[in-house]
Order: C-alpha cells, then sequence, then structure tokens
C-alpha cells in the first residue's frame, strides 16, 4: 500500500489536528510507532536511521560532562558518533560488556554485539542506576524484550531486521517513561531526525514477517556457525545462538569474501538476502584482523553452505 507522502494537513477547524507537518508526525510512521511499541512493549519514535534515533538520543539527554559507558565492539559507527560529541563535553568509555560498567551517567549495550557478538550482563547493567540504552537491532523484539531487562530506552536500526529487505533506512527508540519519550519527541521534531513516510511503509510490511524471518534465519545461522566451527580454514566462531549473525576468523579475509557467489559481499545485515565483509577495512585493530561478519538471510541453508565452503576452500 502507498502510504501518505504529504507534508502538510490542513488545520481542523483553524487548529492543527494530529497530522500537521510532516517533520512531527505522519500517518505511516504513527501506525508503524503503534506496531514496534506493542512487540517491545513501550512507546515507539521512528526516526530517519538507527544513527538518526542515536543522535536524539544523545541531543536530547546528554549535556556537557556527561560519562557514557559503551559495550566495547558495539557498532563502530556509535562509537564514532560519541567521540566526535567528545567536541561537546561528553565523555565515552568503551567497556566489556559480559561485566560491570564502570561508573558513567549513562550505560549504551548492544544485545548482542555488532560484529564480536557478546550480550550484556543484565544483572550488572540493573545493578548500576545510570541511564540504559539499549541497541537491540540484532536481537530484536523476537528474542527480547530490552525494556524488561532493565534497559530505560530499546534502540533499533530497523533498517536491518525489523524492515528485512535491504530497502529502507530507518531507526527507533522503544521508552517506557513518558518524560523520556516527550524528550525525545521534542528532539526529533527540532532536530529534524523524523523517518521518512516510505521507510516507515516498508517497517510496517518487515513487521509483518518479522517472527518468520527471524525464526528461519537463526535456524540456518545456527547450522552454518556448527559446519564453521568444524571447517579447518576456520580459526573462530562467535555465535549468540539467536538471530541471523554470526562473525568468524580466516587468514585472509579478503580472499573469502570476494569469492562468496551466492552471499554479497556488502555491508550491512539483517536482510533476506545474506551478505558478508570483513569488519576491518572499517574498524581497524578494534577487532581481529581477520574477522568476516556473515549476515545470514532467507536462503535454503545446504546452498549456502556450498558457497561459504567453496570461498574457503582456499583460505
Ligand atoms: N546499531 C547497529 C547494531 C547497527 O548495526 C547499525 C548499522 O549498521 C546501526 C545501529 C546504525 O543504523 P543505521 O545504519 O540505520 O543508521
Amino acid at each position: 500500500m502507498e502510504p501518505d507522502r504529504a507534508t502538510i494537513w490542513p488545520y481542523e477547524r483553524g487548529e492543527p489536528g494530529r497530522f500537521y507537518y510532516s517533520r512531527y508526525a505522519h500517518p505511516a510512521g504513527a501506525a508503524a510507532e503503534e506496531r514496534l511499541g506493542a512487540l517491545e512493549g513501550g512507546d515507539a519514535l521512528l526516526y530517519s536511521s538507527g544513527m538518526g534515533a542515536t543522535t536524539a538520543i544523545v541531543l536530547g539527554l546528554a549535556a556537557p560532562g556527561t560519562t557514557i559507558a559503551l559495550a566495547e565492539g558495539a557498532y563502530y559507527g556509535t562509537s564514532v558518533l560519541m567521540r566526535d560529541l567528545a567536541r561537546w563535553g561528553v565523555e565515552l568509555v568503551e567497556y566489556d560488556q559480559t561485566g560491570p560498567p564502570p561508573p558513567a551517567d549513562v550505560v549504551w549495550v548492544e544485545w548482542p554485539a555488532n560484529p564480536v557478538l557478546t550480550a550484556p550482563s543484565w544483572e550488572h547493567v540493573r545493578a548500576h542506576g545510570g541511564l540504559v540504552v539499549c541497541d537491540a537491532t540484532i536481537c530484536t523484539p523476537v528474542y527480547g524484550r530490552a525494556l524488561d531487562q532493565g534497559a530505560d530506552i530499546v534502540l533499533h536500526s530497523g533498517t536491518k531486521y525489523l524492515c528485512g529487505h535491504h530497502d529502507a533506512l530507518i531507526g527507533a527508540t522503544v521508552t517506557r517513561d513518558p518524560d523520556t519519550t516527550a524528550r525525545l519527541l521534542e528532539v526529533r521534531g527540532r532536530a529534524g531526525l523524523q523517518s521518512a513516510p516510505d521507510a516507515a511503509a516498508a517497517l510496517l510490511r518487515g513487521l509483518d514477517t518479522l517472527e518468520e524471518r527471524m525464526r528461519r534465519t537463526t535456524a540456518t545461522a545456527g547450522e552454518l556457525a556448527r559446519r564453521l566451527a568444524e571447517h579447518p580454514a576456520v580459526e573462530h566462531v562467535r555465535y549468540p545462538g539467536f538471530s541471523g549473525v554470526i562473525s568468524f576468523d580466516v587468514a585472509d579475509p579478503r580472499s573469502v569474501e570476494t569469492r562468496t557467489k551466492l552471499i554479497v559481499n556488502a555491508t550491512s545485515l539483517g536482510g533476506e538476502t545474506s551478505t558478508i565483509e570483513s569488519r576491518h577495512r572499517w574498524e581497524g585493530d578494534r577487532i581481529p584482523a581477520g574477522l568476516l561478519r556473515l549476515s545470514v538471510g532467507q536462503e535454503e541453508v545446504e546452498e549456502l553452505w556450498a558457497d561459504l565452503e567453496q570461498a574457503l576452500a582456499t583460505a
């Protein structure tokens, strides 16, 4: 169904109604927020991208002097943005999220971390006392509700599993505290971080099949992770046991990523098409030099394995 792409709607009897200017709210966005909020158990807001959601949180809730404890090995772009914000007096410390967070105003975990695939220690997170943000992009509400675990804000790059088809850029937050939601809404509108109607429509479509896609990708990824662990060219396999991202180390990751045929050598994750890339090109020594991140899509497991086996043959 085509979304309403209007940027304005007429006032009602001289007053703005629910929709009046699309930077604040639009019908496709409102419908997708309702659906995602129900899945996560809170109030959802959509943004231009996952990084748009991150920007709204930091802009709206941090101030000069705020310290953010970010999970080590979490999405590279998050740490890059936070480092940039040192110019505005925001301090970043990275920590091993499998243990206790250091003293900080904000604890920012990733469930699981992309691409090292560690999970946060919720017990330690709950005991910390700071504002807790959980990037649940890879977990998705199918495998866990971070708000129930103790997060104050759940963040998604909806670009990944929630939309699921590599064709829409969108981000989301979900919160239970009305003041936090109101503040994020205010910042989103003021800073122009709103989602596009077409992306919100893609999110609605993606949510229709989210559970089925996640179950299938998990079954396939579990089997591939098991086989990769037994392959002589593979040094180390990380797989959290759910969702579709596997990371594994090989001696020459570039030769493997350029040899796959069915699996696309591209960035991003969470789409119906499997993707693989060496993360070293982006992240440098932050991660092992041989690390390949594989995002398992909806293809047949045997076809994916045949592709991996031939790509690994001369690795
Ligand atoms: N969080 C995670 C875990 C990601 O993997 C990404 C993107 O790769 C983002 C956030 C940023 O999302 P977006 O690309 O939609 O801005």
